[in-house]
Parts: structure tokens; C-alpha cells; sequence
């Protein structure tokens, strides 16, 4: 992909491949809606049906467990309100949209029921089975595969043990995971799984929540009965069409981890040799293979992001807020990263248009941020 430029900011969104891209425009030049039963709209949905195997495909789901649906938020806004349990246990590192939909649900136990992570921003199993113990009430359970903060990669088989002997409903927020490794709904042995299709090469505004057959689920909104009964709405056909055009991509990707996980190893290789007092979070845990969260000790994430960005590189300071904000990381924090240091901390992400220059030219310009702000920071904001 040529572009001025390095972008490296996948975990925010991924650039939209342009055979998704092609694929969108073509379905919006077609007229038809999924539901009519004219030729118009039976070739609208057979595009949507095609695109149903194709998620399904790079899932490991059936076809007839896929909901499309808006994308990550709504995907998991719905797995959290479907099941109707009001007991709510998530991890403490899940992303916002779980957090505030679990904080909204929640009614047993005072609110939503918080699992620590350990030191790697890995879930305690061990405190899984001790918060689900401790009430006799049905739960729902949510964990998700991947972080998009630290891409540390979570034991979701083993939750899913554990949570469904204690009679738990569990869902996962695949949206970092999926298409970046493989990933199998089977064999993660959950019952509810979220997907968004700008995370892997698709346009944003379009996902899906895999739902696995016999979970109880009712649907929130009354409406034409679109997706199974569980997502009312006319399709957005173009965006689903472009979602299984980049569904059906995301395996050379995935078959790429090794080379994406090289640069970004090289990236942290170059980040400790220049820093060695800089944090490098989650390293020693399985993480995805394009992510890389660490930070320039005395340097605010924000000044290294503007900095960054004057420079043409692209990354993101902790969770990316829709406002622009930027808060202390509550997955750092999880992980015991003291608050003033997760505030120095930065994420780089790669993807399918990566390439070894926009690695140099991130770690050429934090090469001079650092030392612009002196050794070990000292100087820090004043130089900045
Ligand atoms: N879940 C995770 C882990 C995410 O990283 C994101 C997006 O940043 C979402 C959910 C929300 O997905 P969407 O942007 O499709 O609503």
C-alpha cells in the first residue's frame, strides 16, 4: 500500500482492503433487499449468504450461527443483554463496550463482577472459579481472546470450562483476535463470540456475534425478523458483502503471523536496547503477533503521539477513546502498572499493509523523542 504515512494503528482500525473496498462499491451499484422475494432481491441475498460462509469460514462456525450485525460494540452490547442473566462476571482488561453494557445489565451482586489478571495481563483462573463460587445465581460470563491495548491472548478454552461447570453462559470478544491468528468457536467452547470486520481489512460500521445453536437468546428489538430473528434491520449489504471479502482474505494474513511478530520483535529488541528502563507490556505472555504496548519512562503517551505523528507515524496512546481523550489505561492498570508510568505508554500495531520501513521510521522518530527528552526522560515534557 502506498501512503505518506507509517501506519501503525490496526488495533484502532485496519486499512480496508481494496478487493473489500471493490466489493462494496459493486453491491452499492446493485439494487435488492435480502428479504424480497424478486430476482433483485434473491441476488442481494445470496451475497449476504456467501458472505455468511465466509465469516463462518474464518471462524470455525456454522453459517446458521453468524448474526451480522454493526460491528464490535453492538456484537457485544447484544451477547450481554441476549441471555437475559443479570449476573455478570467479566475480566478486569475487557473493552470498554463490554464494561459499560456488563455495568448497565448487571444487577446481582451490586454491579458487574470484576476477574483480576496477573502481572502479564493473563485472566486468573484461579479467581474465575472463586468469583463464580461464590453464588449459586446462573452468570454470564466474558472474557475476551485478545487484548487490543497489550494483544496479550487469553486461555478462553480453559474459562469456558470453567464457567460452564459452574452453569455459566459464555461469551467472548473475539474483535482483536479474529484475523490475526486462527481462531476456532468450537474449539474455544463458547457460546457467544464477537467479530468486527474493520479490525481484519473490512469497512467499519458492519460485525457479527457468532451464537452457538441452543444458547438461549432473545433478540432486543422488535423488527422484521431479519438474521435469524436476532438482529432486526435490513442487511447492510454492502458492508457485508466487503466483511466476507475480508474474511476470506484474513487467512494469507494469518499466515503471515510470523513475519508481522519478527518486525514487531525487532521493534521491541531496538525499544529495550535504547531504553532499557522502558516497560514492555505483556511480552512474556502469548500475545497476538502485531501488537506492541510500551512505554518512554518520564514521556506523557499524548506527547509521544503527537510527536509521533509529526513525524508520519501513526500509533495509539493506550485505548483510543472516540473523544480523542486519552485516560490512564485500565489494562495496565490491571496489570499493576502504576498509574503515572501506564500514563507513558504507548501501542504500535501492525497489519496487512506493514512493512519493515514503517517500523524504522516509528523507531527512528522515538529514537528522537528520546533523546529530545534526555536519557531516561528526564526532561521530558519540557523538551517536548
Ligand atoms: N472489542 C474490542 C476488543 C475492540 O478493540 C473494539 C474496537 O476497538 C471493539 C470491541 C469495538 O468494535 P467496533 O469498533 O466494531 O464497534
Amino acid at each position: 500500500m502506498t501512503q505518506s504515512i507509517a501506519y501503525l494503528d490496526y488495533n484502532a482500525t485496519a486499512p480496508v482492503k481494496p478487493a473489500a473496498a471493490a466489493a462494496a462499491a459493486e453491491a452499492m451499484r446493485s439494487v435488492g433487499n435480502p428479504s424480497s422475494v424478486h430476482r433483485a432481491g434473491r441476488l442481494a441475498r445470496r451475497a449476504v449468504e456467501r458472505a455468511r460462509d465466509r465469516v463462518a469460514g474464518l471462524v470455525g462456525a456454522s453459517a446458521s450461527e453468524i448474526v451480522f450485525l454493526s460491528g464490535g460494540t453492538e456484537a457485544n452490547a447484544l451477547a450481554l443483554a441476549a441471555t437475559g442473566l443479570r449476573r455478570i462476571v467479566v475480566s478486569a482488561i475487557e473493552h470498554d463496550s463490554v464494561l459499560a453494557s456488563a455495568a448497565r445489565r448487571a444487577t446481582v451482586a451490586g454491579g458487574p463482577e470484576l476477574v483480576p489478571v496477573d502481572g502479564d495481563g493473563v485472566v486468573d483462573l484461579g479467581a474465575l472459579r472463586e468469583t463464580l463460587a461464590r453464588s449459586r445465581e446462573p452468570a454470564l460470563v466474558s472474557v475476551m481472546l485478545a487484548n487490543n491495548e497489550t494483544g496479550v491472548v487469553q486461555p478462553v478454552a480453559e474459562v469456558a470450562s470453567i464457567a460452564h461447570a459452574q452453569g455459566a453462559v459464555v461469551h467472548c470478544d473475539a474483535v482483536q483476535a479474529v484475523g490475526k491468528i486462527p481462531v476456532d468457536f468450537v474449539s474455544l467452547g463458547v457460546d457467544m463470540m464477537s467479530v468486527s470486520a474493520h479490525k481484519l481489512g473490512g469497512p467499519p460500521g458492519v460485525g457479527a456475534l457468532v451464537v452457538r445453536e441452543g444458547v438461549r437468546f432473545e433478540a432486543d428489538r422488535p423488527g422484521g425478523g431479519q438474521e435469524f430473528g436476532r438482529r432486526a434491520g435490513t442487511e447492510n449489504v454492502p458492508g457485508i458483502v466487503a466483511f466476507g471479502v475480508a474474511a476470506e482474505l484474513a487467512h494469507d494474513d494469518i499466515a503471515r503471523a510470523a513475519e508481522i511478530a519478527a518486525w514487531r520483535d525487532e521493534l521491541e529488541r531496538r525499544v529495550r536496547g535504547l531504553a532499557p528502563e522502558a516497560g514492555i507490556y505483556g511480552a512474556a505472555a502469548p500475545r497476538l503477533p502485531n501488537t506492541a504496548c510500551f512505554s518512554m519512562p518520564g514521556v506523557a503517551s499524548e506527547t509521544q503521539v503527537i510527536g509521533l505523528d509529526l513525524a508520519g507515524v501513526a500509533v495509539s496512546a493506550g485505548a483510543a477513546c472516540s473523544s480523542g481523550k486519552v485516560r490512564p489505561s485500565h489494562v495496565l492498570r490491571a496489570m499493576g502498572v502504576p498509574e503515572a508510568e501506564a500514563g507513558t505508554a504507548i501501542r504500535a500495531s501492525l497489519g496487512w499493509a506493514s512493512s519493515a520501513d514503517d517500523i524504522e521510521r516509528l523507531i527512528g522518530a522515538w529514537t528522537e523523542l528520546y533523546a529530545r527528552a534526555g536519557a531516561g526522560g528526564a526532561a521530558a515534557e519540557s523538551a517536548a
